[in-house]
């Protein structure tokens, strides 16, 4: 049977996948919609990233598709029920980069309320920022706020256990005595709860209906003066041009955005300037590890769907 891939997967995953059946593996693929449609409209089985959007044109030319891997976990480029509508299987890889992400916010928390490592080329230049840089905060004892208490947003909550943080996590579909937060050792909060009290607040929803434009500016201004906002879930859920006006302002203390409206993003005059932020390009669940579990996981799922 014949295998597309339409971005990047670890190579030895491909191989796995090239030794039983036939693969057109081009990470590039995404970028060439004719070449795609052509691809697509005599594959079995097409694994996509994040930027491969399933749905119209290409949906309709996956004539013979039984099954859809997603090398991540958001389904959001997918039209998931016209898939299953038209008999694909969709097969995201659940939790394989959770701690990745996981990783990535704790690191991003601790820089931005320490706030003291971008000094490297004043110190190089012999000027001594010491005094600038002494009113950092420590991680111990803050309180870590988690929306979305997935996957993602519990493994977060178990290592910002381990620093002596406080965690409160907000879920509007997980009832307060789900045992996750006692297994978390978090306690279960309202969404306003989280904002109002938090000195990190980390989001970990899906891009639906309920959580787009879920950190307006009105929802940033109400956030704890000198909190952080992490973003790793999805674009459209904050509103970036308020994350960079409250950061101008000396609201917000930080922020970590690793998604945006638009990927790849243009540039963007409206973050020159702003303090304490870190903008990264899509990566907060991308390492060699997870890439090797995520692309191990899908070759295996889409292997067995085949069978
Ligand atoms: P998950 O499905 O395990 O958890 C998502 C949680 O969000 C669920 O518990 C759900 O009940 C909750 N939720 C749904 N609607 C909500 C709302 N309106 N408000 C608050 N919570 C709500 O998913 P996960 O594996 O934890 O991943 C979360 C998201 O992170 C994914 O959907 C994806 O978009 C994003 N993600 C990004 C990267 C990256 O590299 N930046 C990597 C992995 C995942």
């Amino acid at each position: 049977m014949k295998i597309i891939i339409t971005e990047f997967m670890d190579e030895r995953a491909v191989a796995q996948l090239a030794a039983k059946h036939d693969v057109v593996y081009d990470p590039k693929l995404v970028d060439k919609p004719a070449e795609l449609l052509e691809a697509a409209a005599t594959c079995h089985a097409i694994i996509v990233r994040n930027r491969t959007q399933v749905r119209g044109d290409l949906l309709a030319a996956l004539k013979s598709c039984k099954v859809v891997g997603r090398l991540g976990v958001g389904l959001d480029n997918i039209d998931v029920p016209a898939c299953e509508a038209a008999g694909m299987k969709v097969i995201p890889a659940t939790g394989a980069n959770a701690l990745s992400v996981a990783e990535y916010v704790i690191a991003s928390a601790m820089l931005l309320l320490r706030g003291t490592f971008a000094s490297t080329p004043e110190v190089a230049a012999g000027k001594w920022p010491r005094n600038a840089l002494s009113n950092g905060r420590e991680t111990a004892g803050k309180t870590l706020g988690i929306i979305g208490f997935g996957s993602i947003g519990q493994l977060t909550g178990k290592l910002a256990k381990a620093l002596a943080m406080n965690v409160i996590a907000y879920d509007p579909v997980m009832k307060s005595d789900a045992p996750a937060f006692a297994q978390v050792g978090a306690k279960a909060a309202t969404l306003d709860e989280v904002i109002a009290s938090a000195d990190v607040v980390t989001l970990h929803v899906p891009l639906v209906d309920g959580t787009r434009g879920l950190f307006n500016a009105q929802r940033i201004a109400a956030m704890k003066p000198g909190s952080i906002l992490i973003n790793t879930s999805r674009g459209h859920i904050v509103d970036v041009a308020a994350v960079a006006a409250s950061l101008k302002a000396g609201h917000l203390g930080g922020a970590a955005l690793d998604v945006f409206d638009t990927e790849p993003m243009p540039a963007e005059p409206m973050f020159e300037g702003c303090p304490s932020l870190i903008l990264t390009p899509h990566i907060s669940g991308v390492t060699y590890e997870g890439n090797e579990r995520v692309s191990f996981m899908i070759a295996e799922k889409v292997l067995e769907a085949l069978q």
